[in-house]
């Protein structure tokens, strides 16, 4: 099986984790990880001592992403790309018929950080895709209304508005904000 990524590189039998066992490129250290392995290990694993539960750790470090989709190294159909979010850009790959996943190099060392390495079915899953979306449009909104108003009008107004929402005389204190 030749890199998804580089193409011409093999790919070879590599360990993520006691347990955890995948296909990775020496050139690019990118590596596949069959799901079903992965949730045997996930269930079995101790937990680290870092701790799942929490807050992402703070010092997340950039990690490239690969953008261009993935031909499976398997069967060659085309995987599907899943975004990680927690605020940062990258995407795991997927395909749906063999169930393996590719994570390009570094990403699983940002699962990790990301306090992820654990959960990362959840990732494929469409509520996963539409929280990220929906985070996605609010942050494209809030920098809009920045642009529009600036920065300390927008952030009143944000104000106004997180203390508006769920106010039980909401729409008495919208229609008196409207009178002429
Ligand atoms: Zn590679
Ligand atoms: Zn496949």
């Amino acid at each position: 099986m030749y890199c998804p990524r580089c193409q011409t590189t093999l790919l070879r039998a590599t360990r993520l984790e006691d347990g955890l066992v995948g296909e990775s490129c020496q050139s690019c250290q990118g590596a596949l990880v069959g799901l079903a392995h992965y949730r045997d290990w996930a269930e079995r694993a101790p937990l680290p001592q870092d701790a799942e539960a929490g807050a992402p750790a703070a010092d997340v470090q950039p990690v490239p992403d690969g953008q261009r989709a993935l031909r499976c190294p398997k069967c060659s159909r085309l995987m599907s790309r899943y975004r990680i979010g927690h605020g940062v850009s990258n995407a795991l790959d997927l395909c749906p018929a063999c169930d393996e996943a590719w994570l390009d190099g570094g990403e699983w060392r940002l699962l990790r950080a990301l306090q992820l390495s654990r959960h990362v079915p959840r990732i494929f899953t469409q509520v996963w895709q539409h929280r990220i979306r929906a985070e996605q449009q609010a942050q494209t909104a809030r920098e809009r209304l920045r642009q529009q108003l600036g920065e300390e009008d927008a952030a009143k107004t944000q104000a106004l508005r997180e203390w508006l929402q769920g106010h039980p005389k909401r729409n008495l204190i919208l229609q008196w904000l409207n009178r002429p």
